[in-house]
């Protein structure tokens, strides 16, 4: 590039906004970042326990996650980055089962023999898939009735996808479930055990974060949290950004990493066609309650909840991954939830939740007592999970808008991969490379003229 640089404006200062800002600064733009909320971080911002940074909402990695696992250690933090054994289980009929290893699913009686065999064959036959457009036309609920049985629909997969897609459950589409089954496969170790290792940053993944807005700052870059942003204008082939009661600043290039509700918002008329796509995917609220205990509740580390009587999907030991001493010697539990925008326990307050709540932790653990909470904290984050239902993949939007200079790069457009910063990442380097690619396109063509 010649003389004044060329500029980026990025809203939304989570993973995918704070990366394509890297990126296009690297790259030689001017950038200039707005974040609604009052800390950059996004889905990973972080609070502290016992003087300990920890995420709001419960996070790790796979060993499939390479980009993450890259760009961490580009921020020189990769000797944090720790590898522990899961645990995982599934709480079903007044009992915890393990469910990580083929020998686990051998010992899960609530199904019968034959049951547990089909369960095992399905992910073997998933496993061996490579292409996953042949799951295109069918939810997942009804290809595993069809494949594995009703019984293990509503005993196993039932539950452990109504755990992350809450109600909109029922229509999520059997390609997300393949692509998910075949990454989960792949991020365990080999041998009968086929063991299967999380990725943990000591010191909380807002530790990378933290480092990622220092390098920003670094090479020039102005980040600015609690700047929501009201509207994006397209002028005279140009994108700006309106800011509250302030006048528009354009941009060469805007990239919003907003959720496609908040986009269609705010964003100038787009066409029928591009804004169908925006419709197109529904999205589930996180609701995230952290207690921390005097005494551990399970030793499981990620407990799914099968049982439709509890009013919460899945308990999330953190200091079952991650040894308590971090957290002043407190056991970490996060009790987590999906939930539609309509649901009333999003209106709850931190006590009322608890109510709703703290009665079940004795099914699971008999000797549970509330005078072992130390504290408690509940996180609400809006627009937080895409659920991808039948025919998602003709659906997503295009990361370059059909307004000029305005691109889009959100979670609604990773599909079939799970959402997870990982994706973020990939989500931002790619928009960064759209963008740059575009922007010295358009420059050489003035410079001809
Ligand atoms: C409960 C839960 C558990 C998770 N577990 C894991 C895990 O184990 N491992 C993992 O890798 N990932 C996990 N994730 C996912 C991970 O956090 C996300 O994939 C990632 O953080 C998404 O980053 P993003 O930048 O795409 O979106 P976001 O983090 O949602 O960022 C978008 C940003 O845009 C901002 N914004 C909205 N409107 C405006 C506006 N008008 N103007 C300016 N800014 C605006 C928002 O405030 C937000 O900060 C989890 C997420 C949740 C909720």
């Amino acid at each position: 590039m010649s003389g004044e640089p060329q500029t980026v404006g990025v809203i939304g200062g989570g993973v995918a906004g704070l990366t394509a800002a890297y990126r296009l600064l690297q790259k030689g733009y001017r950038i200039h970042l707005f974040e609604a909320g009052p800390q950059l971080g996004g889905l990973v911002r972080t609070f502290e326990i016992g003087g300990e940074p920890i995420e709001c909402f419960y996070h790790h990695l796979f060993s499939t996650d390479t980009a993450a696992i890259r760009l961490i250690g580009e921020m020189g933090l990769g000797d944090r980055l720790t590898w522990r054994p899961s645990k995982v289980g599934i709480f079903y009929g007044g009992r915890t089962y393990p469910f990580v290893t083929p020998l686990d699913l051998l010992r899960f009686t609530p199904v019968s023999v034959i049951d547990r065999v089909r369960l095992g064959l399905m992910g073997l036959y998933l496993r061996r898939q490579r292409d996953g457009s042949r799951f295109e036309g069918v939810t997942a609920k009804e290809w595993v009735r069809r494949f594995a049985g009703q019984r293990n629909l509503d005993v196993v997969w039932g539950p452990l996808l109504r755990g992350k897609f809450g109600e909109l459950s029922d229509q999520l589409v059997m390609t997300w479930l393949w692509n998910k089954i075949h990454l989960r496969f792949a991020s365990r170790g080999a041998g009968p055990a086929q063991r299967e290792v999380l990725g943990y940053l000591l010191g909380s993944f807002g530790a990378w974060i933290d480092a990622l807005i220092g390098r920003i700052r670094e090479l020039g870059g102005t980040l600015e949290a609690g700047r929501p942003v009201q509207r994006i204008v397209s002028e005279g082939g140009r994108a700006g950004v309106e800011l509250d009661g302030e006048r528009t600043v354009f941009f060469d290039a805007v990239v919003a990493t907003v959720a496609n509700k908040i986009f269609r918002r705010i964003a100038p008329p787009l066409p029928d066609d591009y804004a169908a796509k925006l419709e197109g995917v529904p999205y589930q609220d996180a609701l995230c309650l952290v207690l921390t205990l005097k005494k551990p509740l399970s030793s499981i580390y990620w407990l799914n909840i099968n049982d439709r009587s509890m009013p919460f999907l899945a308990l999330i030991e953190h200091t079952n991954l991650i040894e308590p001493e971090r957290y002043g010697g407190q056991h970490v539990l996060y009790v987590s939830n999906y939930l539609d925008k309509q649901s009333p326990l999003l209106k709850m307050s931190t006590d009322e939740i608890c109510d709703l709540y703290l009665p079940h932790f004795r099914r699971i653990n008999p000797d549970f007592d509330e005078g072992w909470i130390n504290n408690r904290w509940l996180f609400h984050g809006p627009d937080a999970q895409p659920v991808f239902t039948v025919g998602a993949g003709a659906r997503i939007p295009e990361h370059r808008t059909p307004a000029p200079g305005l691109y889009l790069a959100n979670m609604s457009q990773i599909y079939p991969q799970d959402r997870g910063q990982n994706y973020s990442i990939v989500l931002g380097e790619t928009i960064a490379e759209t963008v740059a690619a575009d922007l010295s396109r358009a420059g050489a063509a003035r410079y001809q003229v």
